[in-house]
């Protein structure tokens, strides 16, 4: 499967499926043909998994990597800076290729990494979790500031994607559930039929065969490749693929990053952004039957009870995304209709007391 993304500075293709990687040699060839070298960049547990897999795939090139911590630890200063240092010690030209092999964490570090090493040499991601279908495909590249999460960055478009689903094997339920969040976001801003289909037909994530799982990543890129092709910067639409993330950003902030998966808090954000299209809007929607689907999947789906809803509202003003403090909620009109509601900090505090049960 091949989807192409057309993001305004650039066009690229997404592949998909078992096997993809046997294309990546011959695409670096036909696309990057002076390429003078390859560096992979990725975790310590991706590598312990696939880094050979990988390595064993690209013969044209010289190839090193550079192995950095697991999850949002690799998104620092001081490893952003070990990466730079390894590409100069290897002696990295504007030639040379940068690939992200694992999940959103190491594919928002390389790119930003690729996008200003020498200002800027080309890469391609190799995402291995299913939440990196969200993360691997915009261009939207960064690491974290101690003062807030994903402030330092670019948008930066890769070559190509290759998503090779033999590499989601080993991932455990906890990434599954944080991964699939996602694909439910995208079914819910996009598609009735898509999140009916999801509802009916998805019932334990464990056992979703990787030829399933191929197709669900091809709708959700697509989702988000068409929003992305209207609107490569957010300037407007591209706001919708924030749906459940306002509160769910908050939630996990609040949690201390690690302590809750980001696709578990944005599924708590978007039962509230429902909630809140109900009320507002009208929806026409069970979101009982959402919320008992997803209790089956193994999801939690009430804010954390040791969660202030004070505190809550102050990091969704925080939030880069929204402006001078007014708070922005991505609700939905109908399943498939996404628009931004400007709320009320009143109301917004009196309908998360609720939410919460108190
Ligand atoms: P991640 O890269 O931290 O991966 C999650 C965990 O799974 C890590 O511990 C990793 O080592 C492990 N892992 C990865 N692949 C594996 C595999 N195949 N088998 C076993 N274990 C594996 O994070 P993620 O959940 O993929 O993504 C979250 C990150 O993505 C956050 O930093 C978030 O800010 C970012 N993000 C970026 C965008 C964007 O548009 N750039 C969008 C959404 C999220
Ligand atoms: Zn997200």
């Amino acid at each position: 499967k091949t989807v192409q993304v057309d993001a305004g500075s650039k066009s690229y293709p997404v592949f998909i499926g078992d096997n993809t990687v046997t294309q990546l040699n011959g695409f670096i060839q036909t696309h990057l043909p002076e390429c003078t070298k390859v560096l992979i960049i990725t975790d310590e547990t991706v590598a312990a998994l696939h880094l050979q897999a990988l390595q064993r795939e690209i013969t044209g090139f010289p190839v090193v990597s550079h192995i950095v911590p697991a999850g949002e630890h690799a998104k620092t200063f001081d490893v952003f800076y070990s990466c730079q240092s390894f590409a100069l010690e290897e002696k990295l030209d504007r030639k040379s290729l940068i690939i992200a092999l694992g999940g959103g964490a190491v594919g928002d570090l390389a790119g930003f990494v690729a996008s200003s090493y020498m200002r800027g040499i080309p890469f391609i991601q190799v995402p291995t979790t299913i939440l990196a279908h969200d993360s691997a495909v915009g261009g939207k590249v960064a690491i974290n500031h101690p003062l807030g999460k994903n402030m330092i960055g670019a948008f930066y478009q890769p070559e190509a994607v290759f998503y090779e689903t033999s590499f989601l094997r080993t991932l455990p339920a906890l990434e599954l559930r944080s991964g699939f969040g996602e694909v439910i976001k995208h079914a819910l801003i996009s598609d009735k039929d898509f999140y009916e289909s999801l509802l009916n037909e998805i019932d334990e994530l464990e056992k979703v065969p990787e030829k399933t799982w191929a197709v669900l990543l091809e709708k959700g890129i697509l989702v988000k490749s068409k929003i992305v092709a209207k609107d490569e910067k957010e300037a407007n639409v591209r706001a919708f693929l924030n749906f459940g993330h306002t509160l769910g950003h908050a939630i996990e902030a609040e949690m201390g990053y690690g302590n809750m998966s980001h696709g578990e808090a944005v599924v708590i954000g978007m039962l509230f952004a429902l909630r809140l299209s109900k009320k507002k809007l009208q929806l026409d929607f069970s979101i009982n039957n959402l919320e008992a689907w997803l209790q089956s999947l193994g999801y939690e789906t009430k804010v954390p009870a040791h969660l202030k809803v004070d505190a809550l509202i102050d990091r969704m003003k925080q939030d880069k995304k929204s402006v001078s403090g007014t708070i922005h909620f991505v609700l939905l009109d109908a399943i498939g209709n996404p628009v931004i509601v400007k709320m009320d900090e009143q109301e917004l505090m009196e309908e998360l007391h609720i939410f919460k049960g108190e």
